[in-house]
């Protein structure tokens, strides 16, 4: 479904973000995952290549999402390897539970830098080249909390409502150049994260849900292959949710 498409997953070295490399490389694309550190991208590389994954069809690279400088300099390096850019993930983020009354000073900055000034600044580098093409897709990751919040750690959700007003502002402003921009809402997916919960954490959890599951990352890359592929040529300014119908 991507046969020959270059692609930019951030976040690609664990989770989601691991689950959608590797469903873009077996869907044909040429994949540039982006971790935080570059021990954590060479080791996600090897996992690769362990699985059978050909070394000419991945790299990694590890800028500071934020800073457009060393944005900038990140994916020029995979447009002078592979010639063009098609698909921009920006799915790295974290995630916060702390109360209101608890928040630290520059804990609430914190999210926003990477939840959302990466996610702009990503995308800002990244149109310039898809303009240039009058094609590309940039995605980006929400949650299902960016449509209810969550009773604590209200900079995650605040962060994901913001995410929702770019996907939607950009797919209104990139369309002329024949940029689509989308977003994937997941639910709880079992990544490290919630793989960590013990069952009397994970039991309520899983009773609100209808599917009477949680995600698998798999089910999420799913959703960003289809809304990267050409299947979804005229979606855009979509918010997907993958949370198996989740009731708050
Ligand atoms: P994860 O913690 O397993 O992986 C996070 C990824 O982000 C890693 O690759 C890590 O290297 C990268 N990252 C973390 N901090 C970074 C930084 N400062 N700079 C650059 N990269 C950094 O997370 P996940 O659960 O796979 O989540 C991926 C995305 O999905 C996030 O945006 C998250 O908010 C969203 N999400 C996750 C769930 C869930 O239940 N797991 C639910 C809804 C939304």
């Amino acid at each position: 479904m991507l046969q020959g498409k270059i692609a930019i997953v951030t976040g690609g070295t664990r989770g989601i973000g691991y689950a959608t490399v590797k469903k873009f490389l077996e869907n044909g694309a040429c994949v540039a995952l982006c971790g935080s550190r570059q021990e954590t991208v060479e080791r996600a590389l090897h996992k690769l290549k362990e699985e059978g994954w050909d070394e000419s069809r991945m790299m990694g690279l590890w800028p500071v999402l934020s800073d457009s400088k060393s944005v900038q300099e990140a994916f020029d390096q995979v447009v002078t390897r592979w010639g063009r850019l098609d698909i921009l993930v920006n799915n790295a983020g974290i995630s916060q539970a702390t109360p209101l009354y608890d928040y630290a000073d520059g804990e609430f900055e914190k999210i926003l830098d990477l939840n959302v000034t990466a996610v702009f600044v990503c995308s800002k580098v990244a149109a310039a080249y898809m303009r240039k093409q009058q094609a590309g897709v940039i995605l980006n990751t929400s949650s299902m909390v960016s449509f209810y919040g969550q009773p604590s750690g209200v900079g995650y959700p605040t962060s994901k409502f913001a995410v929702n007003g770019m996907t939607r502002s950009l797919a209104r402003e990139l369309g002329k150049d024949g940029i689509r921009v989308n977003a994937v809402a997941p639910g709880v997916t079992a990544t490290d994260m919630v793989a960590a919960l013990k069952p009397e954490q994970i039991e309520p959890i899983i009773a609100r849900i209808p599917l009477r599951r949680v995600g698998q990352p798999e089910e999420v890359a799913n959703a960003f292959l289809f809304l990267a592929s050409d299947l979804a040529s005229y979606v855009s300014g979509a918010i997907l949710s993958v949370d198996g119908a989740t009731q708050v």
